[in-house]
């Protein structure tokens, strides 16, 4: 048995183009153009990258980029003044902070004076306490994007058993409480947890959201089970020239694959996803700000 492979990557870009026609959509019907602003401070490397690929796939889609860069000194005044206005910009409808911040900046004081309906990453403690009562929030984007591609590929949840491995405000604890919301019965393993692989090993559907490359190994699995795997770890691989790297998950992929029913692979399964999911959650944030109704098929 080989496991099928999940692919995230075409699952992505079916959820883009549907958020592209939704806006195309919504400009024509109600002159609305859903707008996205990602606030950078400072110069980290991966964060640039993150960020110009966000503004490129947020225009590709027809809607509005905003871009705020400040420098690594800024001060964390400044960077909730730039908060507040936009919070207060009727044309953006989404703000995103790139985390990490510098350390003088409090990421928790910015992320919760980001207003909880322009919160497209759903980290504001408002809508991280709306999912976990169950409430109409707005949901993180890579939580959203694994159980989007769990529906597509097992319709109902109800009733399976799900561990998640990690407990990350960003990751680990929102996934557990959308595979609650779906009827699993949930798990969450973590660092001090005994015994992971008699965990690992009684789960329909495993999330590895860890950050260790190839930690699960094929024998803590489930004949047949789901695998999504979260992980994105840089490791050396000499075999592509000297200094070179490649992207690994915290699943360790050749073992898992003869013995899982179905696996997202790293790089094109998870990661793909949580754009795609930003996209739509601006798209609901902006029906929201004006009363429209929710468009099908770009959140829960
Ligand atoms: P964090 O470092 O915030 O959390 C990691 C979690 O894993 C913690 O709960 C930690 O436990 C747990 N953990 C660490 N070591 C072990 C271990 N040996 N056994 C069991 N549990 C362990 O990471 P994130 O949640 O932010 O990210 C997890 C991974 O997902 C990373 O590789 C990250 O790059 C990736 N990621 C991918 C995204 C995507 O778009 N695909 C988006 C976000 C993250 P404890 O709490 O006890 O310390």
């Amino acid at each position: 048995m080989t496991a099928m492979l999940i692919d995230g990557k075409a699952h992505a870009g079916a959820l883009r183009a549907r958020v592209a026609a939704v806006v195309a959509g919504l400009r024509e019907a109600h002159d609305l153009m859903p707008g996205l602003a990602v606030v950078l401070v400072g110069e980290d490397p991966a964060s640039e990258v993150y960020v110009r690929s966000k503004g490129r796939q947020t225009r590709e889609a027809g809607m509005a980029s905003f871009e705020h860069r400040l420098p690594g000194s800024a001060s964390q005044d400044e960077v909730l003044a730039l908060v507040e206005a936009l919070n207060q910009d009727p044309d953006v409808h989404g703000i995103l902070v790139q985390l990490p911040l510098p350390l003088q900046i409090r990421a928790d004081l910015v992320i919760n004076a980001i207003a909880p309906e322009k919160d497209v990453d759903g980290f504001h403690i408002s809508n991280v306490g709306r999912l976990g009562t169950g409430q109409r929030a707005m949901v993180p984007c890579t939580p959203l994007g694994c159980l989007m591609l769990l529906r597509a590929h097992h319709g109902m949840l109800e009733g399976m058993d799900a561990v998640v491995v990690g407990r990350s405000n960003i990751v680990g604890k929102p996934m557990a409480h959308l595979l609650l919301g779906e009827n699993c019965t949930v798990t969450i393993a973590h660092s001090r947890s005994r015994d992971l692989r008699a965990i690992c090993k009684r789960a329909d559907i495993l999330i590895a959201a860890v950050g260790r490359p190839a930690m699960i190994e094929g024998d803590w699995i489930k004949p047949g089970a789901t695998v999504i795997d979260v992980g994105i770890n840089r490791v050396p691989a000499p075999e592509l020239g000297a200094d070179k790297t490649r992207l690994v998950g915290d699943v360790d992929f050749g073992s898992v694959l003869p013995v899982a029913g179905a696996i997202t692979p790293v790089p094109g399964g998870v990661g793909p996803m949580t754009i795609a999911c930003l996209l739509a959650n601006t798209v609901t944030a902006a029906c929201r700000a004006l009363a429209l109704p929710e468009p099908d098929g770009l959140g829960l």
